[in-house]
Order: C-alpha cells, then sequence, then structure tokens
C-alpha cells in the first residue's frame, strides 16, 4: 500500500510527527488499542488565532467552530452561496464541506451554522467506503439540509471510474435535489476535469485564492494555509472568504487526528455490528 497518513507519537509529550505506512496504522492500532493520545500533535498552538486562544477553546472541537463563525458574524460578514463572486462587495462568508468519512460530524457542523445563522454547502462522495449516500442517516442529513435551504454538492471522486455526469445523477436521486456545484476527491493536481464538469453541467467550487478571495481549509487536520481569523483578513472590508472544513477533524473535544481516526472506525465498527443485529434478528 501507498498512501499514508501523519502518525503523532504516543505517550506523556510526545509531538514528533512521522509518516506511517497503513500497515503502521494496522499495526498500531491492534497494538496500541484505542487508547486516547498522550501528547498533542501540531495542531495546537500553530495557526491558532489568538482571537480563539484568547476564549480559552480548544481548536478543531465544535464549540471553536461556533466561535469561529460568531466571530465572523461580529466582524460583519454575512452568508454567502458557492460560487465564489469573482467581485468582492462587502465581506461574504463561503462555507463549504467536502464530506469524505464522517456524515455524523457534518450534521454537528450543519446544526451549528443554522444555530449561527450561516449557510453553507456539503458535497457528498457517491462512492464512499465510508457511508451510503441512500442509508437513513444521509436520508435524514439530506433532508435536514434541504430544509434549511442549504446546498448539495458532488465531491466528484474520479478513481470511481463512473462519469461525474453519472455521479452528479446519482446524488440527485439520492437527495431529491439538484445538483449544480462539485469539488474533487483527491488528486485535483492530476488531471483537468473542466470538460467532466461542462458535461455533467455542474460549477466546479474550487476556490481560487485571488485579491479579493481567501481560502481557508482545514486539510488533514490543520489549517495549512493560516486560520479562519486572521486578523489580516478580517481587517479588509471587500473579501471573499472561503472555509472548507472536513468533518472528520471536529470533534467534541480538541484530540490528536490519529486518535480521531481510531474514534471514527471504532464508531463504524458498532454501527456495523448494531444494524447486522437488527438484520439477523429477523431471521429468528
Ligand atoms: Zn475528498
Amino acid at each position: 500500500m501507498s498512501y499514508s497518513w501523519e502518525q503523532h507519537e504516543r505517550g506523556a509529550g510526545g509531538k514528533r510527527v512521522q509518516d506511517v505506512d497503513c500497515d503502521g496504522f494496522a499495526t498500531s492500532f491492534v497494538a496500541k488499542g484505542h487508547k486516547k493520545m498522550g501528547g498533542r500533535d501540531a495542531r495546537d498552538a500553530t495557526n491558532w488565532s489568538a482571537l480563539i486562544r484568547d476564549f480559552d477553546i480548544e481548536p478543531f472541537t465544535y464549540a471553536e467552530y461556533e466561535a469561529i463563525l460568531c466571530r465572523l458574524r461580529e466582524n460583519g460578514f454575512i452568508s454567502a452561496s458557492l460560487p465564489v463572486s469573482d467581485k468582492a462587495d462587502g465581506k461574504k462568508l463561503y462555507l463549504q464541506h467536502d464530506v469524505d468519512a464522517d456524515i455524523e460530524s457534518a450534521r454537528r457542523l450543519a446544526e451549528i451554522e443554522v444555530d449561527v445563522g450561516f449557510t453553507s454547502t456539503f458535497f457528498f462522495l457517491v462512492g464512499s467506503d465510508f457511508y451510503n449516500i441512500f442509508s437513513k442517516e444521509a436520508q435524514g442529513l439530506f433532508s435536514y439540509l434541504v430544509g434549511w435551504g442549504y446546498g448539495i454538492g458532488l465531491h466528484y471522486d474520479a478513481s470511481l471510474g463512473i462519469p461525474a455526469k453519472t455521479q452528479s445523477l446519482i446524488l440527485e436521486v439520492a437527495s431529491c435535489t439538484d445538483i449544480g456545484l462539485a469539488t474533487v476527491h483527491q488528486g485535483r493536481w492530476a488531471r483537468d476535469y473542466t470538460e467532466e464538469f461542462v458535461k455533467a453541467a455542474v460549477i466546479d467550487a474550487r476556490v481560487e485564492p485571488t485579491e479579493h478571495s481567501v481560502y481557508r481549509a482545514d486539510s488533514y487536520g490543520e489549517w495549512r494555509h493560516g486560520h479562519p481569523l486572521d486578523l489580516q483578513v478580517l481587517a479588509k472590508s471587500d473579501i471573499n472568504l472561503c472555509i472548507n472544513c472536513h468533518p472528520l477533524w471536529w470533534n467534541e473535544e480538541y484530540e490528536s487526528r490519529i486518535f480521531l481516526l481510531h474514534e471514527f472506525v471504532d464508531r463504524k465498527k458498532k454501527q456495523v455490528a448494531e444494524s447486522l443485529a437488527e438484520n439477523i434478528a429477523a431471521l429468528f
């Protein structure tokens, strides 16, 4: 296997970041169990806005997400819907979520946005290994999002070998809503998807940073390009601020990324076990 994710050494004070392959993850999963990480990882402190730190709110928690949105609202940002305008007229906030794995956390983020009064667009995979867009859970989320006027877009996965047009149609059937936007799941750098998206009649929701537009994403659980509450961003009077949060990295409490992955696997296993028990019960 060639893919890897960062694993952080466990134990008190362990902060060194190292790459391990999936076998490494599997080994640690078995050998070390599901213990909470003792040390924090590279996410804390660095890239963590002073505006949030003053509140003593831990990063990548739902409380932080709510605080970020409240701060932006207080700062004069109003909600806007993708795609991002190529002009800047006031302070516009574009929220988007690539739902790569965790549909439960996606729901939590949406609920926070409803509470704060911002809208957003959620991008779904049609062939995820981790959720099923026709499941009751996904159907409930679609109803919730549509009910609140949120956007639903395609998180296009080229590796499925299914044209974007077909993927878009599948998502339309599952969500009972028109799909007009798409983002690309992994490997955007490897190909130009313009033609594919034209055939599918979807607009590429990718945000290209310009002098008017700023993009902030929590890719791999870090604000790699700066925190959304970057003071320089907030100081501008005309700006399109786009924040892309991946639900998998958000939690009730601050946890290391590797812990979150373990916790996610645990949750999925429990769900499968419960569902299997329900289905098998009918046989007896
Ligand atoms: Zn993705």
